[in-house]
């Protein structure tokens, strides 16, 4: 017995030996594993079914009655002390994945933003705006009116005999008989006398439409035309309200002129003039030389227009007047080719 005493002796310290040495070595292979990956790989190794505790413990039969007990206590205390190791390990490998992460995803305010590219608004769409808000502080209004247009309203009612040359196909885009692209704002004001009785004062800006095509026309460009009209209205009011909005539109010390013209729905009619922005009336070739710049077209309404519209011509009088806006834009921002205003390079464009 003592002799079997003895070698039992000696398998409970081996085991006991074993145990200390494996809690060892799963303790610093432990310390060492980084991932989550490599923490369950060190749990299959030490506490898997095939592991090493259990590979110890299937020798426990061979202990003594005795014996059994006491190593068997030795292996859960082991078993016990491993799994604890492991779950706080688990827990202080997610803590510093997360850190990593949370690091690696910081946001750093201090970086630039990435720039959002701005639109701005083209030119054509600024002077207009600005022409509009000059007349509405005057008390006009906004009109509009359609683009395809009958005959009546773009031609007839504006007193343009059937011979006129504007009404030629080299000029009009007809779209049927009697139907047409609009010429001109004009037809506006036909339809707003037709609507409306006096006191009529209204601004309406638009796209007009003629068959003409170069460096210094387009088939498609835009105008704006006035048209006040109520009783006792002189060429005096025309005069100081152009005079007026030019000022504001291109500085109050700008030169203005007047000239007689002809239109077939304004009589007496004049060509309004500015001084040259460019050379300020020394001369240049934007000006020709001459220092003065035409932009504007204007006149006391015709009766023969009242009469189209129902209007009472001995009581009432008024004054129309239209001018391209590309023009007034090109000489506000100094563009010296029309087309840059049509080929919508954002590079111009930006600009504004
Ligand atoms: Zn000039």
């Amino acid at each position: 017995m003592s002799h079997f005493f003895f070698f039992q002796d000696i398998g409970s310290l081996n085991m006991k030996d074993k145990l200390e040495a494996l809690l060892g070595e799963a303790l610093s292979e432990l310390g060492a594993a980084s991932t989550e990956e490599g923490l369950q790989e060190l749990r299959v190794k030490y506490l898997g079914k095939k592991g090493a505790l259990t590979g110890i413990m299937k020798g426990l039969g061979s202990l003594s009655a005795e014996e059994r007990p006491l190593v068997g206590q030795v292996v859960n205390t082991v078993k016990g002390k491993l799994e604890e190791a492991f779950d706080s390990r688990a827990v202080e490998i997610r803590e510093s994945v997360k850190a990593a992460r949370l690091s690696a995803e910081r946001i750093d305010v201090t970086l630039p933003g990435r720039r959002r590219a701005v639109g701005s608004k083209h030119p054509i769409t600024l002077v207009t705006e600005e022409i509009c808000a000059i007349f509405a502080a005057l008390g006009f209004a906004v009109a509009e009116g359609p683009e395809v247009e009958h005959d009546f309203y773009n031609f007839e009612a504006l007193n343009f005999p059937k011979d006129h040359p504007a009404r030629d196909m080299q000029d009009t885009f007809f779209v049927g008989e009697n139907v047409l692209l609009r010429t001109h704002t004009s037809p506006v004001q036909v339809r707003t006398m037709l609507k409306q009785p006096p006191p009529v004062r209204i601004i309406a800006p638009g796209t007009v439409y003629r068959c003409d095509s170069d460096a210094t026309h387009s088939p498609m460009f835009h105008q704006i035309e006035g048209l006040m009209v109520d009783k006792g209205i002189t060429f005096g009011d025309l005069k100081g309200i152009l005079t007026l909005f030019i000022s504001q539109l291109f500085g109050s010390d700008i030169g203005v002129r007047l000239r007689p013209s002809f239109f077939p729905f304004t009589e007496p009619s004049a060509e309004v003039d500015i001084a040259c922005v460019i050379c300020r009336g020394k001369g240049c070739r934007v000006c020709k030389e001459t220092g003065w710049l035409e932009i504007l077209g204007a006149g006391m309404v015709d009766p023969e227009v009242y009469r189209h519209v129902g209007y009472d011509a001995e009581l009432y009088t008024g004054f129309a007047f239209g001018m391209g806006i590309e023009r007034i834009a090109m000489l506000k921002y100094g563009i010296a080719d029309m087309r840059l205003l049509f080929e919508n390079d954002l590079r111009f464009l930006k600009q504004f």
